[in-house]
């Protein structure tokens, strides 16, 4: 039972260490499988942190809990505290509801050497 199995192994790094082409194939193929091995979990933790950085963008955190819930929801799934904090968000401020001319303020100058 374990001779064909040692066979096999002395076969294997014989055609390894012998330089053929099927060695050489074998070579690439191990180096190849390796990298994506090596690769995959870095690009799949990418995918993840992008995922995530995604996910924490749709998502805020009540004010008087601390529990995050989805950022269309209109109050706190766990307290039932209102998100008034949600409109002051930069991104539901830039809604064409408020006009910016409300947001601007106007300065007026003021000649100082004259009161004085
Ligand atoms: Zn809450």
């Amino acid at each position: 039972m374990n001779r064909p199995l040692a066979v096999f192994w002395i076969a294997a790094v014989l055609l390894l260490l012998v330089p053929t082409a099927a060695g050489r194939l074998l070579l690439d193929l191990a180096g190849g499988v390796l990298l994506a091995l090596l690769a995959l979990p870095l690009i799949l933790s990418g995918f993840g942190w992008i995922g995530w950085k995604i996910l924490q963008s749709r998502m805020i955190s009540c004010t008087a809990c601390g529990a995050t819930g989805l950022k269309g929801a209109a109050v706190c799934a766990v307290c039932g505290t209102p998100y008034a904090n949600a409109g002051d968000t930069p991104a539901s401020s830039a809604a064409p509801s408020t006009p910016a001319s409300d947001l601007t303020i106007d300065v007026v100058a003021q000649d100082v050497d004259s009161e004085s």
